[in-house]
């Protein structure tokens, strides 16, 4: 069986978008820290999830995975929690529903705090007309989203602060999940207030109506298995800071096997799938279910090399490739990859990510992206599957349960000079609850499409 390498071994490899520490033994205090905490997910859990995400590579169920680009630890808040696991919720229940297909519930959530950034630096204009230049700010993992010099020190007890911060979200997941909020007869519910109000609202009403009326049939014969009390939820982040992942990683004392007990399911980044960099070596070596983004400059080649690497014994549910091309360029570029993953044998799970290829600045200065491309990002992911047979397995979406003004277009045709109004991501642009339920009644007509 393979040893996990070190952490010093990790780094000799070359690890892309890593922290620079001022203070190398304060970067060993926390690791020491970390590496004495309890897990925050248990071996057996993610084996599950691997069960599950392998009927989604067989074609029996669906991934919905979503969540805020990038979490901050004052959004760990009892409300900001139960929005975003509400309108999940209601997703997963609209995809069912409507498209009567088993989903797997994933959320980028409790962990999701370090960023990849395309630039080390950000420049700002300052009130006064001149220009400063600062760290960019790398996710609360690492650094201050405020714009000073000491904010965007990377600070190492951040990492510490992760855990907890991980830790009390999942606590209040597990709870809510487990305890009552998820019941099937909350349908209603989830759809309190400006929500109701809106076209998609109502679309969502009349379906909770209908899912009221099949339960009340179910509890009149006597029918009332577990599943509609509560449902199956699951964590995931990217595995970006490599002195955190490797600090929760931990042998598995069932199985003696090594699991990142960070997370479920964790992903590595469209910046940092080097096959010969850190954050691919670490990943081939941890039991968990694991997912690689793959942009527009993959080849067939780069994906069966991961593949290789990364699931050498084909293993089901362990590799799902989630693939962010932009809707300009899925129709063109996605078909080579599946192609020849599939010749190759291979037992992928192919989720789409509609987000990482669309994203564009406003003339207004902000960062955003249009609904539109969202939705023809995945109408061509799910064209190419059809036409070469193979199954559309998820969706993975950045969107939060608030009335956020971040992406524009959808129903409510949120504009330009809308994205002022409340802008609150403190990286990418994320669907809001509106738009998010919409995104689900429209890929939900298009699995209904697929399976008919
Ligand atoms: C992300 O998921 O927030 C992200 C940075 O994605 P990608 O690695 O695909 O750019
Ligand atoms: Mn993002």
């Amino acid at each position: 069986m393979s040893v996990v390498p070190s952490l010093s071994e990790l780094h000799a490899l070359g690890a892309a978008q890593q922290p620079s520490y001022p203070d190398p033994a304060a970067v060993d205090a926390a690791v020491a820290r970390l590496r004495t905490a309890p897990p925050l997910v248990f071996a057996g859990e993610c084996d599950d999830l691997k069960g599950k995400i392998a009927a989604v590579a067989r074609g029996e169920a669906f991934l919905l995975q979503g969540g805020d680009c990038a979490e901050t630890f004052a959004g760990v808040t009892a409300d900001n929690v139960r929005n975003k696991l509400r309108v999940l919720l209601q997703m997963a229940v609209v995809l069912t529903y409507a498209a009567s297909v088993p989903v797997v519930k994933v959320g980028r959530i409790a962990g999701q705090y370090a960023k990849p950034r395309s630039s080390d630096l950000e420049t700002r204009d300052l009130p006064d007309g001149t220009q400063r230049t600062l760290p960019a700010y790398r996710g609360d993992a690492v650094n201050g989203f405020e714009f000073t010099e000491a904010s965007r020190v990377p600070d190492p007890q951040r990492l510490v602060e992760v855990y907890n911060a991980s830790a009390s979200t999942l606590n209040l997941v597990r709870a809510f999940v487990t305890g009552g909020y998820a019941d099937l007869r909350q349908v209603h519910t989830w759809n309190t207030d400006f929500v109701r109000e809106s076209q998609v609202g109502q679309k969502y009403e009349a379906m909770a109506n209908e899912i009221e009326r099949a339960l009340t049939f179910m509890q009149a014969i006597g029918a009332n298995p577990d599943e509609f009390h509560r449902v199956d939820f699951h964590s995931s982040h990217e595995a970006l800071v490599l002195e955190y992942e490797h600090a929760m990683t931990r042998i598995d004392s069932r199985t003696t096997l090594p699991y990142d007990v960070s997370g479920h399911f964790v992903w590595i980044g469209e910046r940092t799938r080097q096959l010969d960099g850190a954050h691919v070596e670490l990943l081939s070596h941890i039991r968990n279910p694991i997912g690689v983004k793959l942009g527009p400059s993959t080849t067939p080649d780069d994906a069966l090399a991961l593949a290789a690497k990364l699931n050498p014994d084909n293993e089901p549910g362990r590799l799902t490739f989630i693939t962010r091309f932009g809707a300009g360029r899925i129709r063109d570029g996605l078909p080579h990859l599946v192609e020849k993953v599939t010749a190759a044998g291979l037992d992928i799970a192919w989720v789409c990510d509609p987000m990482h290829g669309n994203t564009f600045e406003a003339s207004s200065g902000y960062k955003t992206r249009r609904f539109d491309d969202v939705i023809d990002e995945v109408q061509g992911f799910f064209d190419v599957h059809r036409s070469l047979g193979t199954w559309p397995g998820g969706l993975h979406v950045e969107l939060t349960g608030d009335d956020v003004t971040e992406c524009v277009g959808g129903g409510e045709d949120l504009t330009d000079l809308d994205l002022a109004h409340r802008y609150e991501s403190v990286c990418d642009p994320r669907l809001n609850r509106v738009q998010s339920l919409e995104l689900s009644f429209l890929v939900a007509e298009m699995l209904r499409a697929r399976t008919d």
